[in-house]
C-alpha cells in the first residue's frame, strides 16, 4: 500500500523534483484527497472501530441519568441505547471484517450518534418531568462533539452529521413548548456548539491533512536521496565502458571471498584474463574499435563465467577478473582454457599482432586458494598475475595456473620486493661482467654487466627471480639508474674495456625522464655514450609504444648502441627489427643449445643468422658452453660470442689496469 501512495506521490510531483508540496498540491486537491484516504485508510478504520468500541458503553451508562431526569420515559431510552449501541457495534465489526474502508466505518460511527441522539430525544420529550428535561436536553450537545470531536470524522460527514442533530434539536423546541427565552437561549447554545465544534473539526482535519503531506514529502525526499546515494555508490563501483563491476568493487569482491576462506575454507579461484596485443589494437583500429573490442570481450567473458556463479569485472584497461568458489587447480584451467577459446571463436579481426595470428585472443593467469601459512591476499593476487605473465611468455592466446615451484611464492616475493628498496644503500646489490669475444680480431671487445642481489641471509637471488619483481614494483628504474652509474665507473671511466653492455627492462624506457638521467649519469662519469650499449629483452612486456620509441631515439642522440636480447625468444623480435636499428642481434642460447645434438635445429639456428645478417645487423650468440658450440658458430660466420667458455661472469678487478681492450685481464682474474 506504501509503495502504490509512493508511486502515485512520484507521479504527481514528477520523478527529479518533489517541490514543495502545499504549494503545487493546491492545483490537483481530488488527485491528492484520493491519496491521503488511501493512505491514512488503515489507521483511521482502527480508529472509528475503538472510537464506537468506547462511545457505545459510555452511552449505555447515560441509562443512569435517563433514570435520574426522566425516569417515566426509561423504559424506553434504556432498551433503545441498548438497540442503537448494540445493533452499530455488529454493523461496525462486520464492515471491518469484511475490510471496508474507513469512510464506510466512519460513516456508521456518524450514524450511530445521530440515531443515538434521535432515539434518546423522541421518547424523552413525552416525558412529565418538564422541569428536569429542559436541563437534561442540554447533554444533546455532547452528540455535536462526539461527531466533530471524538471521531475523527471529515469535514463534510462530522458537518452534515452535527447539522442533523442541531436540526433535531430545533424541531424538538416546536414539539416541547418551552419558554422564547429557554428556546433562544438554548438555540445560542446549540448553535455556538455546532460552529465551534465544526470549526474546530475542520481546523483538524487541515492539520492532519498537511501532516500527512509533509511527512510524504520528507518520506520521498528520504527516498530519493537514498536513491541518489545508490546511484552514486553503483556509478562508483561500474565500469562505464563495459557495465562491468570495475577494479574498485572486483577489490571489495575479493575481499569478501577472502574472508570467507579465511573464516569458513571456502578455496575460491582468481582469473585474471588480459587482451592480447590490445595496444596495437587500440592504435591500429583506432580507440572506437577499441572499445567495441573491449565490451565484445567483456559480454562474451559474461556470457562464459556468469552462468557458473562467477564474479567478473574489469580490472585494468584491457585486462578483467573472474573470481568463484572453486577449489580444484583443475577445474580453474578448465573455465581459462574455456575462456581462451570463447574469446577466441569471436572472431575479432587483429591484422596488427605481432605474431602474426589474425584474429583477437586473451591469455589467462589462474590461481586458487592455497593453505600457506601466512599467506595474504595479496599474495594470491600476486600469483594470478604471474600466471598470467606465464601466460604471455607462453606465446599468448593460453592459461595458465599459479605453479609454487615456479617462482617464489607470496612471502619471498614480498621479502624481495622489501630488500630490493633497500638494495642499494646496503650494498646488497652488485654487478658481475662478462667477456664478450668478438671473432674477427679474437679480442673481448665487450662486458655484459649483469646483476647481482644478495639476501639478508647471505644467499644469492637469481636475476630470474628479482628482475621481474624489481620490474612489477618500479625498483627496477632505481636499480636501472645505479646498474648504469655502477658499469660506467667499474670498466669505462677506468678504460678497462672499449663497450660495456647494460640489460634495460622496458619499464625503464618508458620512465618519463630517462634518457635525460642517462645522460646527466653519463656526463657524471665522464663516459661517452658511443661505449655504451643498452640491451632490451624480447620479452613479454615489449610492447612498441611511442614513448619507448621516443625514449630509444634520445638515448641513440646520446651515442649509446642498442642490442636486441634473447632473440627467438619472443614474438616482439622481427617487429622491432623493422622499427628500429638495433646494432647487434643476440641469438638466444636455447636455439644453440638445442642444435648442439640435432641437425634439424643447427639449420634452424642458421636460418635465424641468416635472417639476421640479411637485416644487417651483427649477430652475437649467447650461452656458447663448450669448443664444440664455438666452433659451430664461427663457422656461421657470426660477428661475437658469449657464453661460459668464452668467461663466466665475474666481479670486476679490484685494481683494474687503465689499458683499453684489456679485459682477457677481467676474465683471466675471474
Ligand atoms: P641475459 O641478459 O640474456 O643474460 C645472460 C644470462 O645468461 C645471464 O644470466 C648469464 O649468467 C647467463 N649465461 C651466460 N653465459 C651462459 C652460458 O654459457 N650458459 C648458460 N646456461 N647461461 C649463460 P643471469 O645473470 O642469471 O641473468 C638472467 C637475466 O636477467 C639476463 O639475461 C637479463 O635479462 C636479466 N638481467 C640481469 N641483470 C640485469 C640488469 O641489470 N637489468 C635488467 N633489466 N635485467 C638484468
Ligand atoms: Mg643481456
Ligand atoms: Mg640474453
Amino acid at each position: 500500500m506504501k509503495s502504490r501512495v509512493m508511486m502515485s506521490m512520484r507521479r504527481f510531483w514528477g520523478e527529479s523534483d518533489p517541490g514543495v508540496g502545499n504549494v503545487r498540491l493546491a492545483g490537483r486537491p481530488v488527485e491528492l484527497r484520493a491519496l491521503y484516504n488511501d493512505y491514512s485508510n488503515e489507521a483511521r478504520r482502527v480508529l472509528a472501530r475503538s472510537g464506537l468500541w468506547l462511545a457505545v458503553p459510555v452511552y449505555v451508562l447515560f441509562l443512569i441519568t435517563d433514570l435520574i431526569f426522566i425516569p417515566d420515559v426509561s423504559h424506553v431510552t434504556i432498551p433503545a441505547r441498548f438497540l442503537i449501541g448494540g445493533f452499530s457495534l455488529v454493523i461496525l465489526e462486520f464492515q471491518f471484517l469484511r475490510q471496508r474502508r474507513a469512510g464506510e466505518l466512519e460513516a456508521t460511527c456518524a450514524a450511530a450518534v445521530v440515531l443515538g441522539y434521535v432515539v434518546w430525544l423522541v421518547p424523552a420529550l413525552q416525558t412529565a418531568n418538564a422541569e428536569a428535561f429542559s436541563y437534561y436536553a442540554a447533554f444533546g450537545a455532547i452528540f455535536m462533539m462526539g461527531v466533530n470531536l471524538f471521531f475523527s470524522l471529515e469535514f463534510g460527514l462530522a458537518l452534515a452529521s452535527s447539522g442533523l442533530i442541531f436540526a433535531t434539536f430545533l424541531l424538538s423546541l416546536t414539539e416541547f413548548h418551552y419558554s422564547s427565552a429557554y428556546c433562544l437561549a438554548f438555540a445560542t447554545f446549540y448553535l455556538c456548539c455546532f460552529v465551534f465544534t465544526s470549526y474546530v473539526n475542520w481546523k483538524l482535519n487541515t492539520e492532519r491533512f498537511n501532516v500527512f503531506l509533509n511527512a510524504r514529502e520528507a518520506e520521498l525526499q528520504q527516498r530519493q536521496a537514498t536513491e541518489r546515494g545508490e546511484a552514486l555508490l553503483r556509478l562508483s563501483i561500474t565500469d562505464s565502458l563495459t557495465g562491468m563491476e570495475n577494479r574498485r568493487a572486483a577489490d571489495i569482491r575479493l575481499k569478501q571471498f577472502w574472508e570467507r576462506w579465511r573464516q569458513d575454507g571456502v578455496a575460491f579461484a582468481i582469473l585474471l584474463v588480459d587482451v592480447d596485443f590490445f595496444k596495437k589494437y587500440n592504435d591500429y583500429y583506432g580507440h572506437q574499435e577499441g572499445d567495441y573490442c573491449l565490451v565484445t570481450v567483456a559480454n562474451a567473458l559474461s556470457d562464459i563465467v556468469t552462468p557458473l556463479g562467477a564474479s567478473v569485472g574489469r580490472y585494468g584497461g584491457e585486462e578483467f577478473i573472474v573470481i568463484l568458489d572453486l577449489d580444484r587447480g583443475e577445474d580453474a584451467l578448465a573455465l581459462a582454457d574455456a575462456i581462451c577459446q570463447g574469446i577466441e571463436a569471436l572472431d575479432i579481426v587483429h591484422a596488427q599482432r605481432l605474431d602474426g595470428f589474425g584474429h583477437v585472443t586473451v591469455s589467462v593467469g589462474a590461481t586458487i586458494t592455497r593453505d600457506v601459512v601466512g599467506t595474504k591476499l595479496e599474495n594470491v593476487i600476486n600469483e594470478a598475475d604471474r600466471a598470467l605473465y606465464s601466460a604471455k611468455a607462453s606465446g599468448r592466446n593460453c592459461a595458465r595456473i599459479f605453479d609454487p615451484n615456479e617462482l617464489p611464492g607470496g612471502d619471498a616475493s614480498e621479502n624481495i620486493a622489501a630488500i630490493l628498496k633497500i638494495a642499494i644503500q646496503q650494498n646488497l646489490v652488485s654487478l658481475v661482467y662478462q667477456p664478450i669475444q668478438y671473432l674477427e680480431t679474437g679480442e673481448i671487445g665487450a662486458y655484459e654487466a649483469l646483476m647481482r642481489l644478495q639476501l639478508l641471509d647471505g644467499s644469492n637471488s637469481s636475476p630470474a627471480v628479482f628482475i621481474p619483481i624489481a620490474e612489477r614494483t618500479g625498483a627496477i628504474i632505481e636499480l636501472g639508474y645505479w646498474a648504469i652509474r655502477r658499469a660506467c665507473r667499474d670498466l669505462l671511466t677506468r678504460d678497462i674495456v672499449e663497450t660495456v653492455s647494460i640489460n634495460v627492462s622496458p619499464i625503464q624506457l618508458r620512465a618519463p625522464g630517462f634518457a635525460a638521467q642517462v645522460a646527466a649519469i653519463l656526463a657524471e662519469t665522464g663516459v661517452s655514450g658511443h661505449r655504451v650499449a643498452f640491451e632490451i629483452t624480447e620479452g613479454v612486456d615489449m610492447e612498441i609504444r611511442p614513448d619507448v620509441l621516443g625514449s630509444i631515439q634520445d638515448l641513440k642522440r646520446l651515442g649509446i648502441k642498442f642490442w636486441l636480447d634473447d632473440f627467438g625468444t619472443g614474438f616482439a623480435g622481427l617487429s622491432w627489427l623493422r622499427l628500429m636499428e638495433f646494432e647487434t642481434v643476440k641469438i638466444d642460447k636455447s636455439f644453440l643449445h638445442d642444435a648442439t645434438g640435432s641437425d634439424g635445429a643447427k639449420i634452424l639456428l642458421e636460418d635465424i643468422i641468416g635472417l639476421v645478417r640479411n637485416r644487417g645487423h651483427r649477430i652475437l650468440v649467447e650461452g656458447v658452453e663448450n669448443e664444440e658450440q664455438f666452433d659451430l658458430v664461427k663457422s656461421f660466420g657470426i660477428d661475437a660470442v658469449q657464453g661460459y667458455y668464452i668467461g663466466r661472469p665475474a666481479p670486476p678487478l679490484k685494481h683494474p689496469i687503465a689499458v683499453r681492450h684489456a679485459g682477457r685481464r677481467l676474465q683471466a682474474s675471474a
